[in-house]
């Protein structure tokens, strides 16, 4: 396994282009496309600059499954990589099943039409891969990803069980841009604006969208305001830890974020819905997207750290009873645009596609069939964190958040 064949030329794939021809000995061929063929020309010059390294671009609708075959075959590619956008993920996993190839992505399947993240559609292809002899990794971003690793690496280690579960994003960066989403603004305002749920006593408990909030102190950023969400990787730690009595997701929004898209919502730029305009069926969110700053192109003026980690309480491995602890990642946006010309939020999710990608190229992380990150051992996706520019940290706190 030693050609790779990234698709998608956004944010996130810019930094794990650039990270895996800085490990060149892992990923000695590296191609590169997407729809834009001109985007992908442009993070192969930036590779080039900074590592001296050939990056091979082609371009590419990924939906189109015998254009994806033809490419796959054509550089030989024995991974795809796919950081382009959640609703390529069938076609793409598709073409791999006809070709012969691995597969890894950094997000689910959703559909275009409804703003619903889940694994089934994916999970569904498990027989299919296995019987082909074929491996796809789903959701090595950073959360989903790290935050699964992270959760497993605690129950490997520290905890015999974990009965609470809370996950908090905190980006506390600051674009300078009035409203910006720091990825995909489409996939991140679907995100956003879907109804929270959290897993609690076997079943999910839902409540609307950014209603409920508590202030969190964050190393590196400061206190801030955190709100419960839906993310997807709630589903496959779920399913993985079924002794799990609670788990909850939290991401930080700054005030301005939130009347911003308040008043999108109201007036409906956020709707999916196609609405004619001018003759042309058009999507509110999509027009919205088109006029949003590009997250790649925040990356030289935003300023501060990401700071997203998991507090995990349960029966402690060495009998000592009932013990929480914290394990997270700080990241500067300052450092990562240095690194790699991208934000921290692309580098947060570049970098962990890259490892999982080095660890099935590797043959660290096998296996035939559809896997989450929670199936895989932990320790060698930790130890190339840290020596790929995501340190991160663990301590043990009194007792579970208190909200
Ligand atoms: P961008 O929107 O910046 O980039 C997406 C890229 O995909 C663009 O180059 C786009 O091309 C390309 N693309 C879209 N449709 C197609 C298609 N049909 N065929 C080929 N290429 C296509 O997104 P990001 O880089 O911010 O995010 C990439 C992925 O990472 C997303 O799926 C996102 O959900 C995921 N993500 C995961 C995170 C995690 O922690 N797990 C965190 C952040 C993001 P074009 O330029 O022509 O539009």
């Amino acid at each position: 396994m030693s050609k790779v064949l990234v698709v998608g030329a956004g944010g996130v794939s810019s930094v794990c282009v650039h990270k895996m021809a800085m490990s060149s000995d892992i990923f000695p061929e590296i191609h590169l496309a997407s729809r834009t063929k001109s985007k992908c020309d442009s993070i192969a010059a930036a590779v080039k600059d900074r590592t001296g390294v050939e990056v091979a671009t082609h371009e590419i609708d990924a939906e189109e499954v015998p254009a994806m075959v033809n490419l796959i075959k054509k550089v030989e590619a024995s991974l795809v990589v796919n950081l382009a956008l959640p609703y390529q993920d069938l076609p793409i996993m598709d073409a791999c099943l006809e070709v012969g190839a691995h597969y890894l992505d950094t997000a689910n399947y959703e559909p275009k039409d409804e703003a619903k993240f889940e694994y089934k559609w994916q999970w569904a292809y498990h027989d299919r891969f296995k019987d082909a002899g074929l491996m796809a990794l789903l959701g090595s971003g950073f959360d989903p990803g790290v935050t699964s690793v992270f959760t497993m690496w605690l129950k490997k280690h520290k905890l015999k069980t974990i009965r609470q579960l809370d996950i908090l994003d905190c980006n506390g960066g600051d674009h300078g841009q009035a409203f910006a989403t720091n990825f995909n603004p489409e996939i991140n305002i679907r995100e956003v604006t879907a109804p929270a749920r959290h897993w609690e006593n076997g079943e999910w408990v839902e409540t609307p969208a950014m209603q409920v909030s508590s202030p969190f102190d964050f190393e590196a950023v400061g206190t801030r305001q955190a709100y419960l969400m839906y993310h997807e990787e709630l589903e496959s730690l779920a399913k993985f830890n079924p002794e799990i009595e609670r788990a909850r997701f939290w991401m930080t929004f700054g005030d301005e974020y939130i009347k911003h898209l308040t008043v999108l919502q109201n007036v409906g730029m956020t709707g999916i819905e196609p609405i004619l305009y001018q003759g042309k069926q058009i999507i509110p969110l999509q027009f919205l997207a088109a006029v949003l700053p590009k997250p790649e192109t925040l990356g030289e003026t935003t300023k501060g750290n990401t700071n997203i980690g998991v507090i995990a309480t349960g029966e402690a491995l060495d009998g000592s009873g009932e013990k929480t602890f914290y394990i997270n990642n700080i990241c500067s946006h300052e450092a990562a645009y240095e690194e790699t010309g991208n934000q921290a939020v692309s580098y947060t999710t570049g970098v962990p596609a890259m490892i999982g990608a080095a660890m099935m190229v590797q043959g660290v992380w096998s296996g035939e069939g559809v896997f989450n990150m929670e199936e895989m051992d932990p320790d060698p996706f930790m130890a190339m964190l840290g020596e790929q520019g995501l340190p991160w940290q663990v301590k043990e706190l009194d007792g579970p958040v208190d909200f």
